[in-house]
């Protein structure tokens, strides 16, 4: 069968949840082979094996860390000249698309940004997009040499599969553009305790009708109460009530979590384009008219001062 890579994104070996997301994916199209780089690369391996990896290619070395993606490039591609793989899959956080892109451009071959779907296809994997500002939905395939495919978070369910995830040392020579850009310092952002925006299962939303910064606490409340982050439209950013960095929308983050909570938002084709994937999408706006109610499974018309809050003791009390 044929071996697939699946670069392993990881915190010090504990293995992110979107990677072993890419191993059910990567089950689907043949054998996941996983390439883990950094400190505690060797420590993700016993995960890694019980969701399906058969081989477990790890490095560690300086430059992981000290410089930007190049030496990671490095390694990927020594793990793809050394496995010759059907694919290659990555995830689609910022630093998995600038890897999977320099790698494409160094193997000479097509890449597909941002899957929420993969399946095997008769001449290759085929991957499902969300194009056009989420107005499409797209199965493409790459036609030109290896198909690399960066996938978004929550595209796939987690599956036990156990494996051999035999453990083997990559020989990397980095090249002369790895050291070119070194890191100078890091300020790791401030933990609000919730689960990282593109990452989470739920995300809960808030737009112009929050009206004010002081009022995003009954959406925090809301998302407190079911594990989810907070997300914010382009209009409650721009107001200053919530950081850029919660924006949801296509001058934001993208986001396709298994359940999207969109309060006070009135759906405009840039927010769609960030959550448009998402599996279930609720609405509450008090204008029966809104755009977003086009798109929803379930909707609430109503003030959401009103339903917020309600909905927020509901779930806390069961
Ligand atoms: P509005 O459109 O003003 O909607 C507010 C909604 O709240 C209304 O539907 C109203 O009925 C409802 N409401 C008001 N009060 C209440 C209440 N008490 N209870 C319940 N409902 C209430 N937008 C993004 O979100 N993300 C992006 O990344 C983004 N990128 C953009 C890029 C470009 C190039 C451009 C031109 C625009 C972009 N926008 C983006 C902006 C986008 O066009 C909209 O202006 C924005 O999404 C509107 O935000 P909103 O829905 O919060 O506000």
């Amino acid at each position: 069968m044929a071996e697939v890579l699946v670069y392993v994104d990881h915190a010090d070996g504990a293995v992110r949840k979107p990677t072993l997301e890419l191993l059910t994916l990567a089950r689907r199209i043949g054998e996941p082979v996983a390439v883990a780089l950094g400190a505690g690369a060797a420590d993700t391996a016993a995960v890694l094996a019980e969701h399906g990896a058969v081989k477990v290619l790890t490095a560690d070395a300086p430059e992981f860390t000290e410089y930007l993606v190049v030496p990671k490039v490095d390694a990927l591609q020594a793990a793809y000249d050394a496995v010759s793989p059907a694919a290659v899959l990555v995830p689609s956080s910022a630093e998995g698309k600038e890897i999977a892109a320099r790698l494409a451009v160094r193997i000479g071959s097509g890449i597909i940004t941002d899957a929420v779907d993969l399946e095997a296809g008769d001449e290759g994997p085929v991957a499902t997009q969300a194009a056009f500002a989420a107005s499409f939905t797209t199965k493409s395939r790459v036609s030109k040499g290896t198909p690399v495919i960066t996938v978004k978070p929550n595209s796939a369910p987690v599956e036990a599969a156990p494996a051999a995830g035999a453990v083997e040392a990559l020989a990397v020579t980095f090249g002369a553009l790895a050291t070119g850009t070194k890191v100078v310092s890091r300020t790791p952002r401030e933990s609000t305790g919730r689960p990282e925006l593109t990452e989470a299962a739920i995300v809960v939303s808030g737009g112009r009708g929050v009206n004010g910064a002081e009022n995003f606490g009954i959406i925090e409340a809301l998302a407190d109460s079911l594990g989810a982050a907070v997300g914010a439209s382009r209009a409650a950013v721009d107001a200053g009530w919530y950081p850029h960095s919660n924006q949801v929308g296509q001058t934001g983050k993208s986001v396709s979590p298994q359940l999207y909570i969109a309060s006070g938002i009135s759906g405009a084709i840039q927010h769609r384009a960030g959550m448009q994937t998402s599996k279930t999408i609720v609405a509450i706006n008090k204008d029966a008219e809104a755009p977003i109610f086009d798109l929803v499974d379930y909707g609430v018309v109503g003030d959401l001062f009103a339903v917020v809050p309600q909905l927020t003791e509901e779930i806390k009390a069961r």
